[in-house]
């Protein structure tokens, strides 16, 4: 099955993120500038496997770019670097390359600009970011980004527990302290704390 027209996006990523908006067609946009930039077509069929997508903000342009690109956390093929930025690198498993786009800080500017009549933003650049090209939109680069085997899909490993509160580590991601594993909870990286 090959890549859908953009209002057909439109319409899966208001039901996944529960509304339309102007992020929402920002990351439809930045997911098919991506896929179209690595050659991919068919990411429901024979691509599938393909794509390895870093999100680098946790946003409604986060949601529609899992629309497009199909790449979801509990598929591993989904990450997310937690950068504040409207960018994301797409990766070619296949091909060996990436490509990071990254959406243009002038592109609220240009959205005015074409529309000064609609003085609703987010109409205002929904609009825009429909109608707009590529080029203004965003700004793309050629990157290596390195994805370790325990970061891939499909990566199978002994699951660890951890010597000291007894939960299961999975991928690899056990520390070991004097010889002994260690959940990154244990081992000083807890981001949460007991009451
Ligand atoms: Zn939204
Ligand atoms: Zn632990």
């Amino acid at each position: 099955m090959a890549l859908k027209s953009l209002a057909e996006y439109e319409l899966l990523a208001a039901q996944s993120h529960g509304h339309l908006c102007a992020g929402q067609i920002l990351g439809l946009r930045m997911a098919l500038y991506g896929i179209a930039l690595l050659g991919i077509e068919d990411l429901a069929g024979a691509d599938r496997k393909r794509l390895v997508t870093f999100v680098e903000i946790d946003r409604c342009m986060t949601d529609a770019i899992t629309v497009v690109t199909g790449c979801r956390l509990g598929k591993r093929a989904l990450k997310f670097r937690d950068f504040g930025k409207a960018a994301a690198t797409f990766c070619d498993l296949r091909e060996h390359r990436a490509v990071r786009v990254a959406a243009l800080e002038s592109s609220k500017q240009r959205a005015r600009e074409r529309y000064p009549e609609i003085a609703d933003k987010n109409q205002q650049q929904m609009r825009a970011y429909r109608e707009m090209s590529d080029a203004e939109l965003f700004e793309h680069q050629w990157v290596t980004v390195a994805i370790g085997p325990q970061d891939l899909p499909g990566f199978k490993a002994p699951r660890v527990v951890c010597a000291q509160c007894g939960e299961g580590v999975s991928f690899g991601r056990e520390i070991l302290r004097e010889g002994r594993p260690l959940c990154r909870a244990c081992a000083g990286e807890r981001y949460y704390t007991p009451v």
